[in-house]
């Protein structure tokens, strides 16, 4: 895996990567942790504690003075299973809380004690020595209830702590996944960009803008068979500049270079329909493809075409006119397939030029 990763996305960010999840991991795991911790020690669970704590103290009070005061059992007895309760809701709220359980346990035990001694008092238990013990069970009460506030204090300083430092983690992580959230944005939006970019490479033509050879001949393909399967007609011109070695001899290849740019211009803005598909096929020689054209109109197009060439002027360091030829091959119904009719623009283009340049030829149907 790592081995993978590494062939895949490179040595460093792999190590990034691996730290950016081991670091979430370990900050995720701690604030699971701090949750827990939080739940299971309820500050608010000890508070009660000590309510409950005074509540068994006036009951047990009240239970020895129903034995050995009053002489009523039958209070007495309703008076211990309040006792009893109140001991199991205090286990109850005690859980999680170690020393206080035991401590308590100790508690629960002088009680037991303290109703055998009056529910069966040996007949020399004189009653200063049991007031005595009651005294004694309410004093450690007191001190149980003092253990729980001290219990409860520092739980809310622990708890405090605790809080203070998932509080921070909580903002670092959010942090991190703002950071992240940004960079891996970023990181898209160059993606794009570049992947943009690399279709401009693949699809166009550096100099001129126009398509290349390769998105033209694929384009070409789709459309002709396409007006194949209509029947409709599909127009292919091929226009390739005069005497354009002379250009670069006399002017020089950047006024050459220039040349191409402007006829690329004219092309474009006569050619104007969406769906004309206009490239550059290599060296000086463009393709202009017109879907649902008819032989007059392509005509036409290809008559202005070379008429607005002959008016460019072309302007670089030096200042000079063009001509070029145009080869067109119109296929009325979408009888031919793009191969047949580029070979007949071709043939028309190698006639144009034969014929003395700077004119169109209309290729002859078969
Ligand atoms: P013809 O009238 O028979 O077409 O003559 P031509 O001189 O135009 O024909 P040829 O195809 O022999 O010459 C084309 C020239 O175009 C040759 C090459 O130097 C030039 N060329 C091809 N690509 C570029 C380019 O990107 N920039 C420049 N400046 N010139 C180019
Ligand atoms: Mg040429
Ligand atoms: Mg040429």
């Amino acid at each position: 895996m790592l081995q993978w990763m590494r062939l895949r996305l490179g040595r460093t960010a792999t190590l990034i990567l691996l730290g950016y999840s081991l670091t979430a991991i370990a900050v995720s795991g701690w604030i699971w942790h701090a949750k827990h911790n939080l739940q299971a020690r309820p500050p608010m669970r000890v508070i009660d504690v000590s309510r409950q704590i005074e509540m068994l103290n006036r009951e047990v009070t009240l239970y020895v003075q129903a034995l050995s005061e009053l002489n009523n059992p039958e209070q007495a007895r309703l008076l211990w299973s309040r006792v009893q309760a109140r001991q199991h809701t205090i286990q109850g709220l005690l859980r999680n809380f170690v020393s206080l359980e035991s401590n308590f346990k100790v508690l629960e035990l002088q009680i037991g004690q303290l109703r055998q001694m009056v529910e069966h008092p040996p007949e020399y238990l004189p009653q200063a020595e049991l007031m005595g013990f009651v005294e004694y069970i309410l004093e450690d009460m007191d001190i149980f209830a003092s253990d729980v506030h001290r219990t409860m204090q520092l739980i809310i300083a622990d708890q405090t702590r605790q809080l203070h430092r998932y509080s921070t983690a909580v903002a670092w992580l959010s942090l991190a996944m703002f950071l992240s959230g940004f960079v891996l944005l970023t990181l898209l939006i160059l993606l794009s960009k570049q992947n943009q970019k690399l279709v401009r490479l693949a699809t166009e033509d550096g100099l001129t803008g126009l398509l290349n050879r390769r998105s033209a001949m694929l384009q070409g393909k789709l459309l002709a068979a396409m007006a194949q399967r209509n029947q409709h007609p599909l127009a292919l011109a091929l226009l390739d500049i005069d005497h354009f070695k002379q250009v670069n001899d006399v002017y020089g290849h950047p006024a050459g270079d220039e040349a191409l740019k402007m006829l690329a211009q004219v092309l474009r803005t006569y050619a104007r329909r969406d769906t004309d598909v206009l490239a550059r096929m290599g060296g000086e020689e463009f393709l202009l493809l017109m879907p649902e054209t008819s032989e007059e109109l392509a005509e036409q197009l290809c008559k202005v075409l070379l008429s607005a060439l002959a008016d460019t002027t072309i302007t670089d360091s030096y200042s000079f006119k063009l001509t070029a030829s145009i080869g067109l091959a119109v296929s009325e119904q979408g009888q031919h397939d793009f191969d047949t009719l580029y070979r007949m623009a071709d043939v028309a283009l190698y006639q144009a030029k034969a014929a003395g340049r700077n004119q169109l030829q209309i290729a002859e149907h078969d």
